[in-house]
C-alpha cells in the first residue's frame, strides 16, 4: 500500500477509535465512494499514441458532492488517489464548505511534454472520466501538477461538447478569472498557510517579523507561502525544489528567488544564497518549516533533524505517522494538512458559489473571508486540543470526523 494512502488510513482509524464510532458508521465513514481508473490513449503532435492511467477517487459525499484537485505525476497512483481523497473529506468538513472529498490522478510527467501536448491530455482525460465530473458529482481543481490552463481546458472540454459557451454550473475550479474563475484561488492555498502560521504565533507570543523560516517546495504552495511570509517580515533562510536547496541564514529575496525560478526552473543557482542538497533543508536552523512539495517527506529517518518549533503542512499528507509522534514527543507544533493547507479548497467554493450564482466577488472579498475562515477554523482547533490534551492533528481529526459522521447519520440508514 502506498505511503499516502497509510497514512489517511492511520489518521482516520485513531480517530474512530478516539471518538468510538460505532462499526456500522466507521465502515461507512471509511469508504471510499467510488474508485475508478480509466485508460485513455490520446495521440500526441509528436505522433505517438500515449497510453495513460488516469484514475478518479469520491471518498464520501455525505456533506456535499466530492471536491478535490487533479494530480498529475509520472507515478501517481489509485492508491494515493484513494488515500488524498479521504484526506479532502476531513479537510471540507473541518474548513466548513459544503462539499466531500475527491481526488483525481493522471499517471504522467507534465514536464516531460509541451504545452499543446498536455492540452492533448488534459482533453483527454476529461472525455475519459467526463461522467464521473460534475456540480453535484465532483468538482477538480488544480494540484500538483495541474494549472489554470489545464482548468480552462476542462470546462472548455465540457462546454464544447455541449455547444454551449459556458458549463451548467461549476464544473470545475481554480479557472482563469476570464473564464469564471475567482480572483485570488491561485494564491488562497499559501495565504492559508501563512494565514495558519500567524494565528499560531499569535497564541505562541511569538512575532512573525523575528522568525526564520524554511520551505520544502517552490510551486503554487511553496512560493506563494514564502513571499506571504516574507511580506510579513520573517527571513526566509532555506527553500528547497525537485532539483535542489539554497539557503541564507539572513533571509532570501523571495521576489528574485521567484524571477531565477521562472527562468531557469528551479531554485538550485540562486545568486543570493548558498547551494545546499535539497535533503539537508529539513536540517536548517529555523523557526517555521513548512513542507510544500509532495507527500511522506517527513519521516522516522529525518523527523529528529528538524530544529523548526512550528511545522505547517502546506502539502497533503507530507508526515508519516512514525514521524508524526516523534515530532509530536520532541514538542514541535505541527498545523496539520486539513487545516493549514485548506485556503485553496475554501476559495474554490467561493469559486463555486460566485459561478452558482453568476455573480462576482472582488479580491478584498475573497481575502477577507479567507483570511476570517483560517483564523476562526485555526483558533476552534487550537482550542479544542488544548482543552482535550490532543495534538493539533488529532483535534482536527476528531472535528472533521464528526462533521461528516453527523451528515452521514443525518441521511439516515436507509436506501
Ligand atoms: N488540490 C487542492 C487541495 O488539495 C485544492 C482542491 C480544490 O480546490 O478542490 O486542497
Amino acid at each position: 500500500m502506498d505511503s499516502i494512502l497509510r497514512t489517511s488510513l492511520h489518521n482516520f482509524e485513531s480517530a474512530a477509535e478516539r471518538l468510538g464510532l460505532d462499526e456500522s458508521v466507521r465502515r461507512r465513514v471509511l469508504g471510499p465512494k467510488e474508485k475508478v481508473e480509466v485508460a485513455i490513449n490520446p495521440v500526441l503532435p509528436n505522433g505517438e499514441t500515449a497510453n495513460v492511467k488516469v484514475f478518479v477517487g469520491r471518498h464520501n459525499d455525505a456533506i456535499g458532492p466530492a471536491k478535490g484537485g487533479i494530480r498529475m505525476t509520472p507515478d501517481v497512483t489509485l492508491d494515493d488517489i484513494t488515500g488524498l481523497a479521504m484526506e479532502m473529506t476531513w479537510k471540507t468538513s473541518l474548513i466548513g464548505v459544503p462539499f466531500g472529498g475527491g481526488k483525481s490522478g493522471i499517471r504522467f510527467d507534465p514536464a516531460s511534454i509541451s504545452a499543446d501536448a498536455k492540452e492533448i491530455i488534459i482533453r483527454s482525460f476529461t472525455r475519459g472520466v467526463r461522467r464521473h465530473i460534475g456540480p453535484e458529482l465532483y468538482i477538480p481543481a488544480p494540484d500538483m501538477g495541474t494549472t489554470e490552463a489545464d482548468m480552462a481546458h476542462i470546462r472548455d472540454c465540457i462546454s464544447y461538447s455541449e455547444g454551449t459557451s459556458i458549463t451548467n454550473g461549476c464544473f470545475v475550479t481554480g479557472k482563469p478569472v476570464v473564464l469564471g474563475g475567482i480572483v485570488g484561488r491561485r494564491e488562497a492555498t499559501g495565504k492559508g498557510v501563512v494565514y495558519a502560521v500567524l494565528a499560531m504565533c499569535e497564541k505562541l507570543g511569538l512575532d512573525i517579523g523575528s522568525t526564520r523560516v524554511v520551505v520544502q517546495g517552490f510551486g503554487n504552495v511553496g512560493s506563494v507561502a514564502a513571499a506571504e511570509i516574507a511580506r510579513h517580515g520573517a527571513k526566509v533562510v532555506g527553500v528547497a525544489d525537485l532539483s535542489g536547496g539554497v539557503a541564507n541564514a539572513d533571509g532570501m529575496d523571495i521576489d528574485a528567488l521567484h524571477e531565477h525560478c521562472s527562468q531557469s526552473g528551479t531554485v538550485a543557482g540562486f545568486a543570493g544564497a548558498t547551494e545546499i542538497d535539497k535533503d539537508e533543508v529539513f536540517g536548517l536552523d529555523c523557526d517555521i518549516l513548512i513542507p510544500a512539495a509532495a507527500g511522506s517527506q517527513i519521516t522516522e529517518e529525518n523527523a529528529d533533524s528538524i530544529r523548526a518549533k512550528i511545522v505547517a503542512e502546506g502539502a497533503n499528507a507530507p508526515t508519516t505517522p512514525q514521524a508524526d509522534e516523534i515530532l509530536n514527543r520532541r514538542g514541535v507544533l505541527v498545523i496539520p494538512d486539513i487545516l493549514c493547507n485548506a485556503g485553496g479548497v475554501f476559495v474554490s467554493y467561493l469559486e463555486y458559489t460566485q459561478e452558482t450564482q453568476r455573480e462576482q466577488m472582488t479580491l478584498a472579498e475573497v481575502e477577507q473571508r479567507l483570511a476570517d475562515r483560517m483564523r476562526q477554523r485555526f483558533g476552534e482547533v487550537h482550542e479544542s486540543a488544548r482543552r482535550e490534551g490532543l495534538s493539533m492533528r488529532d483535534a482536527a481529526m476528531n472535528m472533521a470526523v464528526r462533521g461528516v459522521v453527523e451528515a452521514v447519520t443525518a441521511r439516515g440508514f436507509r436506501p
